[in-house]
């Protein structure tokens, strides 16, 4: 599973979505629907449950995502798995 520092995969967002994230899309690794970030606002969530929670199976990246997904690291002691860009 690839491995990312937060600054790196805010960077990779960026390459492939550009810099506005409501429009970063994830794919769940369970269902794999794809939803953005505006989806999930829309739905009156939190924003970063876009890249941990699944709207349409309720599938949570905390479970684990098959390997599918990324390793985001918050500093070095904390590493956090979420769903993929799709
Ligand atoms: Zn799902």
């Amino acid at each position: 599973m690839e491995k990312f520092t937060i600054v790196e995969w805010e960077s990779k967002g960026v390459l492939l979505f550009g810099k506005e994230k409501r429009n970063w899309n994830f794919q769940c690794p369970n269902c794999f629907q794809v939803q953005s970030v505006e989806d999930i606002l829309k739905d009156g969530f939190p924003p970063n449950l876009a890249y941990t929670y699944c709207r349409n199976c309720n599938y949570r990246a905390e479970k684990g995502t098959f390997g599918k997904g990324k390793l985001i690291s918050l500093d070095p002691a904390q590493e956090v798995e979420i769903f993929d860009f799709a």
